[in-house]
């Protein structure tokens, strides 16, 4: 798991997905999509929130405008696929403009990002992947090489333990 989604509005959370793409081997499980995906096509979402860990793809970026949510925030920045400072030029989302804001410029984003950079190492990613994040976020592709790191997610992932405690357990070298 890679990122985590959740479309939120009225006080209450709407479709909390993760990325399902080792499980379902598909590229496009991204748990945006998978969140988006639970929107009914009865109104618009213009009051919702489309929350995540990690920088949108365009694929996902471009559901979010389709899906009509009114904003998305995301925690970590991807260098390598993120689409945060891209801007949709279409009739569309130009009438429904998406309030984008992320990173996060704290902890939170930090790990976020480490979160990915873990998952690409284990996948394994391709060398121009793991270039982008090396280049752009140094000290989180540094800890996540790290064997500490990748023992304390595996065991968190097998615990299914929340961020939370993996943010403890990381307080400090974040
Ligand atoms: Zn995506």
């Amino acid at each position: 798991m890679s990122t985590v989604s959740l479309v939120t509005g009225g006080n209450r959370g709407i479709g909390r997905e993760v990325c399902r793409q080792l499980a379902e081997r598909g590229h496009v499980a991204h748990a945006e999509i998978n969140a988006l995906a639970r929107l009914g096509a009865d109104r618009h979402y213009e009051d919702h929130t489309l929350l995540t860990t990690l920088e949108p793809c365009g694929m996902c970026h471009g559901a979010a405008v389709q899906a009509t949510v009114g904003a998305l925030a995301y925690a970590g920045a991807d260098p390598y696929g993120g689409t945060g400072d891209l801007v949709f030029c279409t009739p569309q989302a130009r009438r429904r403009p998406l309030r984008l804001t992320g990173p996060l410029p704290d902890e939170r984003g930090r790990l976020a990002e480490l979160l990915h950079i873990v998952w690409l190492l284990q996948m394994p990613a391709g060398r121009h992947v793991l270039a982008a994040q090396q280049a752009a976020l140094p000290a989180q592709a540094g800890l996540a090489g790290r064997p500490r790191t990748l023992r304390l997610f595996t065991e968190a992932a097998a615990a299914r333990a929340p961020l939370a405690d993996l943010r403890s357990a990381l307080r400090g070298t974040l």
